[in-house]
């Protein structure tokens, strides 16, 4: 099957994609990597009148490292992320959960900001920014605006951008002191979407108290999740005495993970206390030896 025919615009500037988008409302979509919506269109899952490709944005790609926060714009490719320098040696869950999505094809095409447009519940960059608190910039015909990335994804594909607005950077918060960060997912076949995975940051104090700890979990609901009841019990607690299966059970308990041909929502959850409970461990870990 082929796309519905539409009207391909490529703006030179954000001001201009705003512009476009603004003039044809509900009919026009952006373009990115087109790795998720130039599928969808051709299998006519999703239709737009008027496609404005983001492509040509080049002040939409990069990656600027601050003291306290890494700022990557939308249109970095996810292979480039991945091997930044400055998002490994800040951002390091960032860098580790990149080569989970799909093949080496896809993330040499795909966008950071797109896979986060896009909000499939089990993309690990959407989950990843939930878990370090990171903040999504947008810019639409009004101020840019910066949204907690907690607030930005409302529901299994749907964000809460505005039709006219333009996601333009992502803002990561960066975990000083003796940190340490992990990914753990399960798919069943190397490349696929995660059928459930966790991602995790966690803090050392002393006597090697868990002094801060984020674990986001991704495949276990309509959107990507914290773990709050994991975390409250895991804070300051002395890592040596973490039982880690049961931080994994209290990390999933409220979940509501989707029934579909993949897998059920009582196998998503087993699956989800183990990839919490390895992701946990493997970041208590590093923070511990480095
Ligand atoms: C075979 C295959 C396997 C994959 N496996 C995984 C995986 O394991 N994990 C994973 O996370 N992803 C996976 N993906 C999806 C991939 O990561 C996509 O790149 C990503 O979901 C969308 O990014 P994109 O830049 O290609 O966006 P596009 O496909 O161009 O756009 C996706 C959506 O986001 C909107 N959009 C994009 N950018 C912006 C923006 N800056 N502002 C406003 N709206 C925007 C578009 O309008 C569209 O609705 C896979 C894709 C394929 C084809």
């Amino acid at each position: 099957m082929k796309a519905a025919p539409f009207c391909y615009h490529r703006p030179g500037t954000v001001a201009e994609a705003v512009e476009t988008l603004a003039a044809f409302g509900d009919g026009a979509k952006v373009l990115a990597g087109g790795q998720s919506l130039v599928p969808l269109m051709a299998l006519r899952l999703a239709r737009a009148e008027h496609l404005v490709d983001l492509g040509r944005i080049a002040a939409l790609r990069y990656v600027r490292g601050a003291a306290d926060s890494v700022a990557v714009g939308a249109m970095t490719v996810q292979a480039a992320a991945g091997r930044d320098p400055v998002i490994a040696a800040s951002v390091p869950l960032l860098a580790r959960a990149i080569p989970f999505i799909g093949h080496f094809q896809v993330r040499n095409r795909g966008t950071v900001g797109g896979s986060c447009a896009h909000a499939d519940p089990s993309a690990e960059i959407p989950a990843v920014a939930v878990t370090l608190d990171a903040e999504l910039e947008a810019s639409g015909r009004g101020r840019p605006r910066l949204i907690p990335a907690a607030k930005f994804f409302t529901s299994t594909f749907t964000t809460s951008l505005e039709p006219d607005e333009v996601l333009t950077a992502l803002h990561f918060p960066v975990w000083p002191g003796r940190s340490g960060f992990a990914v753990r997912e399960f798919a069943r076949r190397r490349g696929d979407f995660a059928v459930a995975g966790a991602v995790c940051a966690v803090t050392l104090g002393q006597g090697e108290r868990i002094e801060r700890v984020a674990i986001g979990l991704l495949g276990l609901g309509a959107v990507p999740l914290r773990a709050a009841a994991a975390e409250r019990a895991a804070t300051g607690t002395a890592a040596g005495d973490l039982d880690v299966t049961e931080i994994g059970h209290l990390a999933v308990a409220d979940t509501d993970p989707p029934d579909d041909v993949h897998a059920t929502p009582g196998y998503r959850r087993r699956v989800g206390v183990a990839m919490a409970a390895r992701a946990l461990t493997a970041a208590l870990e590093e923070a511990a030896h480095g």
